[in-house]
């Protein structure tokens, strides 16, 4: 192994975890199915449990849908089957658990600030204490950042849902498809993330306020969610059990199950699909200008795709990527250039990862990472940048990564002087009953802080830079 030593600068704090998980070669062929299809889903419910993981499994694998979860608490109001944590303490518990279901089912998450305050009769009830107004606006700047085509709600938005906060989410979304094309509506989100007008809204029916429906009812569009991935070697309701079981703190535990497996949707507003959610959806590249180049040139590289040398599409995957960044800036661009730049890396088995010796610092003292880099493909890499704000970390050099050669970086920095605390954003203030109280407002909506430190490295890969991005959770920071 070889080691550099690239010198000392300045401030931070860590004790970090990088998120390395090297896909198998069935799973980047998944990927690249998924970065030719441009359809996304919106499911919204009130608390961790109320998704329906199969339904996000299915959607994010099967369909290969950009499917998010909007829950409107993060469950602080429930009991704790493992440990004493209760209230807000249980909310970030909950927190972690919802991440890491969505990290199996491949869903993204959301929340709104609303608090769950315990049990409530009514949706009344339940919208006087969060204050509507404010969830119905977190709700449309989910909608108009996500950007869904179909909005799935858990719950019928009356009494039938049971609890005022069920209740509730349906109405806050129902409410929201109405709002979120209208620019009147909250111009100043207007000006940041623009309009949307979703396609569709259903409610995913079929439970205990109506359990005489099958796929022949009048109105009903049905999805078979049992089916099989052969790529991921599992059913899709045994992956949705891996990713519910993640509840731990509910004591749930599901061993999922094999075979057809029925979920209905009741049209509530929209464009009304007659059996598929999407049939009136452009689900291809060609739902954006200057996009219909890009669908075959990924068709090629699935159809060309090697799962003994996945390196062997880097180059195809180097000219989609070209072809996607000159497309007008849209969420499409930006989820498809992740997308891409995730499976570059996947591809060529592209390993980075630091640690820290220590897992707080204050301002100004010095902080030891350790860097392991390994490029674990034939094909040339080149690091020719680190940067980091938050190490006040800005390094130019010219670093080669050799096929399956691992390099340990070791730096020593300080923390950054004006670090803020790294707590919870949504429990920096005091709050009252229903409402987080959330100061900056672009931080709403996502479901937990940035990491305390994030490096860019600068990579050349067959000679074309490449900026990736490398994000360093902090535990326990302390300044
Ligand atoms: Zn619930």
């Amino acid at each position: 192994m070889r080691c550099v030593i690239l010198g000392i600068l300045l401030s931070l704090s860590l004790s970090g975890v990088s998120q390395n998980h090297q896909p198998s070669s069935s799973q980047i062929k998944l990927k690249l199915k998924k970065l030719n299809f441009l359809g996304s889903v919106l499911y919204v419910a009130a608390h961790p449990d109320d998704e329906n993981t199969r339904v996000i499994t299915y959607l994010s694998n099967d369909r290969l849908a950009a499917t998010g979860y909007l829950s409107m608490t993060r469950g602080d109001g429930g009991q704790n089957l493992i440990g004493p944590e209760i209230g807000e303490l249980l909310g970030l518990i909950r927190t972690q658990e919802l991440l890491a279901a969505r990290r199996i089912d491949g869903g993204q998450q959301f929340f709104t600030r609303a608090i769950d305050f315990g049990f409530s009769k009514n949706y009344q009830e339940t919208l006087k204490i969060w204050n509507k107004e404010e969830i119905l606006s977190d709700v449309a700047k989910v909608i108009r950042q996500f950007q869904p085509d179909v909005i799935l709600t858990r719950f019928p938005p009356d009494e039938r849902a049971g609890h005022g906060h069920h209740t509730s989410s349906a109405i806050l979304a129902q409410e929201a498809f109405d709002l979120t094309n209208n620019s009147n509506y909250l111009p100043d989100q207007v000006k940041e993330l623009g309009i949307w007008q979703v396609s569709a809204l259903y409610t995913n029916t079929g439970r205990w306020w109506n359990q005489t429906i099958n796929e022949n009812t009048p109105g009903i569009v049905s999805m078979n969610v049992g089916t099989y991935s052969p790529l991921l070697g599992k059913s899709y309701p045994e992956m949705a059990a891996e990713s519910r079981t993640q509840h731990k703190s509910q004591g749930f535990g599901s061993a999922g199950s094999r075979g057809r497996e029925m979920e209905y949707f009741e049209f509530v507003k929209g464009d009304k699909a007659d059996k598929d959610i999407f049939e009136k959806i452009n689900t291809t590249w060609t739902r954006i200008e200057g996009g219909d180049k890009i669908q075959p040139l990924i068709q090629k590289c699935i159809l060309d795709f090697n799962e003994e040398n996945p390196a062997a599409s880097i180059p195809q995957l180097l000219t989609i990527r070209k072809q996607i960044s000159l497309l007008k800036n849209s969420v499409w661009k930006n989820r498809k250039l992740q997308e891409v730049d995730q499976l570059i890396r996947d591809c060529a088995g592209l390993y980075m990862e630091a640690r820290a010796s220590e897992y707080m610092a204050s301002p100004g003292q010095p902080v030891r990472l350790s860097m392991e880099l390994v490029n674990r493909s034939p094909v040339s890499i080149e690091v020719v940048k680190l940067k980091s704000e938050s190490l006040a970390l800005d390094s130019s050099f010219s670093l080669i990564l050799k096929n399956n050669d691992p390099v340990t970086i070791k730096l020593v920095k300080n923390m950054a002087g004006n670090k803020p605390y790294s707590s919870p954003y949504w429990l920096s203030e005091p709050h009252g009953a229903g409402l987080f109280t959330v100061k900056d407002k672009s931080l709403i909506g996502k479901p937990e802080n940035d990491p305390a430190i994030q490096i860019n490295a600068t990579v050349l890969l067959a000679g074309q830079p490449i900026l990736l991005i490398f994000r360093w959770f902090i535990n326990g920071l302390i300044l």
